[in-house]
């Protein structure tokens, strides 16, 4: 795969007329976060109690979740004078009360045009549709452009990704038409897509191959995904040479230091994390001072309290009026908010523990990334939790807590989804309980695998 070197100019010239036709103009936002990053923490927050203000008021006015609730705890949103301010009220949503409130925490005022809807599942296990609007997703894409920038990296440079996503996913064996649409739209955006429900000793050779070809100048991924590709390299002997990029993201998923040293290694590329959520935008990107930087223009990051001593994560977002999620708790921790030394004056996240994924692995040896089975169920209505279980390499037991909107025939659908990936020998079990335990730490485990550690397959 190779592209004319003036693709690159051609892309920076018509991608952002693109974004501004569909109303998600990031460049716009760019041009002012290139200034406000370099602003004095004091005045960065002073735009945040703003915005923050803004949203209160809004969600007051034109949200029926916040009116009702804000007028039940008495919170009045001007009073709030100061952040501290904000972070003595005692008020929190969490996905769970998002997903049985949907519609009330839509304003009214909307349009619904400005909508953007999502699929998400694979953070806590419960299946949540939610829209980000126009501005957040906007947002959103100014924050990836200025992190590329701290790396001296232009919108439409070569990249690779290594992801899968609801979007991605072959519903059928036959869905040629999603498989050509997929081809279509990575190169547009020149770039080389690697699916992370198909990473083996099958393809190791090829896609290195492709790497060495293309020479990506920074690498987008799931660090379970990296780390598979990277060990299954390293036993073959190859390391990246032509297609070692600048950095490599990581994305959507707790980094450990062991993957963090194996991708490192195989890529001869820095590691660098990044933490977002799709029901809620982009929130840090990692700096080449090593630090995570959050994107304190667009949302209000806090720490509160959480089990077993722990601090946990709780976003507001700054921009979004259409479907605004205050005081949303993630279930993400970390162990601080702190200043940064380096020019960027933007807070920084310490100690980002986000949620590790296992991998479910086929019987004929493809290692696919947890996810893949969020993105399928994450279609099905009426499914309010689910848990995966594999303890064989073709079998797996789906646990699924239902309500009435589930319907019978999603089996069938879950099971071709998955056969089109793992084969037909695969064997699905589907068992209907009443509640899925948490762990005795507290945590909820959407996959489980008794297939032992990655190092027993490679
Ligand atoms: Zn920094």
């Amino acid at each position: 795969m190779t592209y004319h070197p003036s693709y690159e100019k051609i892309f920076r010239k018509l991608y952002p007329v693109y974004r501004k036709m569909i109303g998600r103009d990031g460049q716009a936002i760019l041009l002012e976060r290139r200034k406000t990053q370099y602003l004095p923490l004091v005045e960065i927050e002073a735009i945040q109690l703003a915005k923050l203000k803004n949203v209160l008021i809004n969600a007051r006015e034109n949200v029926p979740y916040y009116r009702e609730e804000f007028a039940r705890i008495g919170f009045v949103p001007e009073d709030v004078a100061s952040l501290a301010d904000f972070k003595a009220v005692n008020f929190f949503i969490d996905k769970a009360i998002v997903r049985d409130n949907v519609d009330a925490f839509l304003a009214q005022n909307r349009d619904d045009k400005d909508l953007n809807w999502h699929r998400t599942g694979g953070s806590t296990g419960t299946p949540l549709n939610f829209p980000t609007d126009k501005l957040t997703d906007a947002a959103s894409a100014s924050a990836i452009m200025k992190a590329l920038e701290w790396w001296d990296i232009e919108l439409g440079a070569r990249h690779a990704m290594f992801w899968g996503s609801p979007s991605f996913i072959r519903r059928k064996r036959t869905d040629i038409f999603k498989q050509w649409a997929n081809m279509v739209r990575n190169r547009l955006m020149n770039r080389l897509f690697f699916l992370n429900y198909d990473i083996g000793e099958h393809n190791v050779h090829k896609i290195y191959e492709l790497l060495e070809r293309f020479q990506p100048q920074y690498i987008r991924g799931m660090p379970t995904s990296l780390a598979v590709f990277a060990k299954l390299a390293k036993k073959e002997g190859l390391m990246l040479d032509k297609g070692r990029p600048k950095f490599i993201h990581s994305a959507c998923e707790q980094l450990f230091d062991w993957q963090k040293e194996i991708i490192e290694e195989v890529f001869r590329s820095p590691v660098v994390n990044t933490y977002g959520l799709s029901e809620v935008g982009d929130i840090a990107y990692g700096a080449p001072c090593g630090n995570m930087h959050v994107m304190d223009e667009d949302i209000l990051v806090e720490l509160f309290d959480y089990i077993g001593g722990e601090k946990e994560i709780v976003t507001t977002q700054l921009n979004n009026m259409a479907s605004p999620l205050i005081r949303y708790r993630t279930g993400d921790i970390a162990a601080s908010i702190t200043p940064c030394t380096c020019e960027l004056n933007s807070k920084t996240i310490q100690g980002l523990k986000g949620r590790a994924h296992d991998f479910i692995l086929s019987p004929s040896g493809k290692f696919l990334h947890g996810q893949f089975l969020t993105h399928i169920i994450v279609y099905e209505p009426g499914i309010r939790k689910y848990q995966v279980i594999q303890k064989t390499t073709d079998s797996l037991d789906i646990k699924l807590v239902i309500d009435e909107g589930y319907e019978n025939a999603c089996q069938a659908r879950i099971r071709s989804a998955i056969q089109s990936y793992m084969g037909d020998e695969v064997s699905i079990k589907f068992l209907i309980v009443d509640d899925i335990p948490l762990t005795a730490a507290g945590k909820y485990r959407w996959i489980v695998s008794d297939l032992g550690p990655l190092d027993e397959h490679i």
